[in-house]
């Protein structure tokens, strides 16, 4: 049996860090540089790590990061002033809210509330309706993350058979359409197609696998196909260990590429939040510049 190739994150990460950290030199002759805010509302331990590694990497690009946290009990309309007053700031570029929000906060409210030219996480209606009618716009990070790990292997996506499990907003949804731009046969797959019975079969079927549920061995080693590209985006953590949805073990022994968790989506994501801050800054001198 052919031993699997490993997509490791790490390599297209430094190449679209590199990419992105020569476009920041050729901007600094312009006297500009990016400015990427983050919001957290509360502390969650997740967004911790992801604040820890958004912060790393700006900085060795050369992008001015900050957070602005605020406590568990700040009221949705202190935070749509603030979103409001750095939508309007000239200075900074990206705006991204940490998610989850506490409950007394309505998310889709607030992300909505984005400026889309900052809306570097791609959640707003503009952005969203741009990716959906094939148009150039600031994308959802981990949708273009897996779209960069699947062109990776060499892929001819025209006509193939890909399964998506997960169709949430930020990942599932963008993904499927990002692939059948790519003239790719896509079924999505849901709780309720589990409920049925019927995850199995998409499974099978799939020449190209895409996961982000957020269960752990949601699938299991001998559903996938043989050959399969398996890419999974979940991020479980399951003791001491963050483990993805697909039994990796398993999954090796049939697939012909398999992302690693971690080492997989979730490296190459953050490198996509400071590519699209990048954008945001130049499409904003452009629209100044008329
Ligand atoms: P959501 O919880 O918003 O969405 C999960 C999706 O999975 C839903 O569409 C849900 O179906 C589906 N689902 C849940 N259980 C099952 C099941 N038993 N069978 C089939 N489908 C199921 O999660 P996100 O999309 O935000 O994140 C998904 C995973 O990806 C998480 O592990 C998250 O940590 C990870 N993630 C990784 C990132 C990265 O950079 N690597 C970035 C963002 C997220 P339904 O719609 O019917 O409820």
């Amino acid at each position: 049996v052919k031993k699997p190739n490993l997509l490791y994150g790490k390599v297209i990460r430094d190449q679209i860090l590199s990419e992105v950290a020569a476009e920041i030199e050729e901007l600094k002759k312009q006297h500009v540089a990016p400015f990427l805010m983050t919001i957290e509302v509360g502390n969650d331990p997740a967004t911790a790590v992801y604040k820890e590694s958004q912060r790393k990497l700006a900085a060795q690009i050369g992008i001015n990061y900050e957070t602005i946290e605020l406590s568990k009990n700040t009221s949705e309309e202190r935070l749509l002033k603030m979103i409001d007053r750095i939508n309007r700031d000239p200075v900074i570029n990206g705006l991204m809210v940490h998610m989850p929000l506490p409950e007394h906060i309505d998310a889709r409210k607030v992300q909505w509330s984005i400026n889309s030219l900052k809306d570097v996480e791609g959640v707003t209606p503009y952005n969203m309706g741009k990716l959906f009618l094939g148009a150039e716009a600031l994308y959802p990070c981990t949708a273009e993350s897996i779209m960069a790990l699947i062109k990776a292997t060499g892929v001819d996506l025209k006509g193939k058979e890909v399964t998506v499990v997960g169709c949430s907003s930020i990942v599932g949804k963008p993904v499927a359409t990002m692939l059948l731009k790519e003239e790719a046969t896509v079924s999505v797959c849901h709780y309720q197609t589990s409920k049925r019975g019927m995850l199995e079969h998409h499974v099978r079927n799939a020449e190209i696998l895409v996961v982000a549920a957020g269960v752990p061995n949601l699938i299991p080693g001998e559903w996938i196909r043989e050959g399969a590209i398996v890419i999974d985006a979940g991020i479980n953590r399951v003791g001491k260990d963050i483990v993805g949805d697909v039994d990796f073990e398993g999954a090796l022994k049939r697939a012909s590429y398999i992302t690693p968790v971690p080492g997989g989506v979730g490296s190459v994501t953050v490198a996509y939040l400071m590519k699209n801050t990048v954008t945001a800054l130049k499409r904003q001198l452009a629209a100044q510049h008329g």
